[in-house]
Order: C-alpha cells, then sequence, then structure tokens
C-alpha cells in the first residue's frame, strides 16, 4: 500500500472526514485490521484564509509547495489537497514536487463523465465558483459548469467562511443551500457539484432531487484507487 500525504487544515472538520474515509474505503477493500497508510501535514487555516482574502495566491502558492515538500520529505507516495479552492495552487505543487498528485476536479469531473450527466451545477467558495481553474478542468471534460448568482454566491461563500469552517451547522443554511441547488435544477443544471469539502457536512444525496458530487468523497477514494493500485 502507497502512503496517502493530505494537506489538510482548511478546514480541519474536513480533514477529519477526508481521515474517516480513506481508513473506511482501505479497510473496505483489504478487510481485517487494515488501515490506510496516511501522513497528514495540516496547516493554520487562519494563515491561509487571511491570504485568500487578500487575494495573494503567490503567497499562498509558497504556502502549499512548503506543505506538499514536506509530505515528499516525510515519506508520502502521493499527494491530496484536501480543499477545492485551494486547487488555484495545484500547478505550483506540481512543478515542485515529484510524486503523484490527485487533482479533486479532475477526480470529480471523471465522476461526473461516468454519470454521462453533461451539464451540473457547482457551489463552493466564491474563488472556486468564479475564478477558471475548476470550470475549465470540467469543460475539459464535456461538461457545462452552472454557478449560482451573484446574490446566491455570496450566500453559499459565507455559509462556508462564517459557518462550515468553524464547525457551525446550521439548518436554515441547510435550507438556504437546498433553494439555491432547486433554483439551479429549474434552469437547467441535471447534478450538483459539492466543491467544497466542508459542504457535504450540510448537504446529503437525499436531501435534493438532482445527483450530488460529493468531492470530499470522490477525492478520498481516488486517493485510496491509487494507493491500492498494485494490490
Ligand atoms: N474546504 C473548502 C474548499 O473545499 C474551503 C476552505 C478553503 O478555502 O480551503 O474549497
Amino acid at each position: 500500500m502507497k502512503t496517502i500525504g493530505l494537506i489538510g487544515g482548511m478546514s480541519w472538520e474536513s480533514s477529519a472526514i477526508y481521515y474517516e474515509l480513506i481508513n473506511k474505503l482501505v479497510k473496505e477493500r483489504l478487510g481485517g485490521f487494515h488501515s490506510a497508510k496516511c501522513i497528514i501535514n495540516s496547516v493554520d487555516f487562519a494563515e491561509i484564509e487571511y491570504l485568500q482574502h487578500k487575494d495573494d495566491w503567490n503567497g499562498l502558492n509558497k504556502l502549499m509547495v512548503k506543505s506538499a515538500k514536506q509530505l515528499e520529505n516525510a515519506g508520502a507516495d502521493l499527494i491530496i489537497l484536501g480543499t477545492n479552492t485551494m486547487h488555484l495552487c495545484s500547478p505550483e505543487i506540481v512543478k515542485n514536487t515529484s510524486i503523484p498528485f490527485i487533482h479533486i476536479a479532475a477526480a470529480t469531473s471523471k465522476k461526473v463523465e461516468a454519470s454521462r450527466l453533461k451539464k451540473v451545477a457547482l457551489l463552493g467558495t466564491k474563488f472556486t465558483m468564479e475564478k477558471d481553474f475548476y470550470k475549465n478542468t470540467l469543460n475539459d471534460h464535456g461538461i457545462e459548469v452552472m454557478i449560482p448568482n451573484e446574490s446566491d454566491r455570496n450566500i453559499v461563500h459565507n455559509i462556508i467562511y462564517k459557518e462550515l469552517v468553524l464547525g457551525k451547522i446550521e439548518n436554515s443554511s441547510r435550507e438556504e443551500l437546498k433553494r439555491i441547488i432547486k433554483d439551479l435544477q429549474i434552469q437547467g443544471s441535471e447534478g450538483v457539484i459539492l466543491g467544497c469539502t466542508e459542504i457535504p457536512l450540510l448537504i446529503k444525496a437525499g436531501d435534493v432531487d438532482i445527483p450530488v458530487f460529493d468531492t470530499t468523497q470522490i477525492h478520498a477514494e481516488s486517493a485510496v484507487e491509487a494507493a491500492l493500485k498494485d494490490q
């Protein structure tokens, strides 16, 4: 089994889910006493959030490359970055490390492609919804992406930064997200990508009428598949 390196802490609430998922998935595959070989390099999210909202992606690139190199030096065989937003830094991580990097949007694109849906909604931080890096990966797989209108994008962004990454789970926010997904469905979305690793804390498959793509789950599955490739 290969050792999975997780850059975590963005937020730790979702890193905890990653840790649980990769261990459960390894146990499902190998049985018995098996668990995942994993190194977690968990950053201080306060530093990340500060630079994100200053739009200092140079500074963020440096922090992410440093974390990735630490994982490589510590013996990780592959890297996953446990946040959709911070994949804006993935080109720099890939350039500066020599172990495989499993991209969350690439893994999600494959899953959407396999479902044969052509048009899906994307929910995440404003960075993920508004910048091109995530949409481009989906478009490259022939998937059309819809995002909420500006006021709903602000609502989703605020639910993430004022509640979910602080560990707050509010029923009213769940209802808001359901309403936003319903609106996108009415406008033609055939499925919805939960493109923020904390959104699955609020929304589950049964909560809405269209297929849900949980990026935390999909990413963890891809990591385990890669870690067990030759098993
Ligand atoms: N975990 C979130 C994501 O998947 C947001 C926190 C962050 O900015 O990294 O985008």
